[in-house]
């Protein structure tokens, strides 16, 4: 399923939601202040979908590094 992460450019919230349908992201706000203005970031959960790559639970690293970013454990 395709959960996005966004961040509000008004408060900075960072939230996720559940897209389904166009309608459903234009009808997005940030959850905290209402404001529609947001950044869409791409979520481990989208990544995982589009890209063939295991990925373990976490925060977006690879299970067997520190850093969220693997950039130090790529062999
Ligand atoms: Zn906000």
């Amino acid at each position: 399923m395709p959960i996005y992460e966004y961040r509000c450019l008004e408060c900075g919230e960072d939230f996720e939601d559940l897209i389904r349908n166009k309608a459903d992201e234009e009808a997005l706000e940030c959850p905290s202040c209402h404001s529609k203005n947001l950044l869409k970031q791409m979520s481990a959960f989208g990544v995982q979908g589009a890209v063939e790559r295991p990925i373990m639970a976490g925060s977006g690293g690879c299970g067997g590094c520190s850093s969220s970013s693997c950039s130090t454990c790529h062999r």
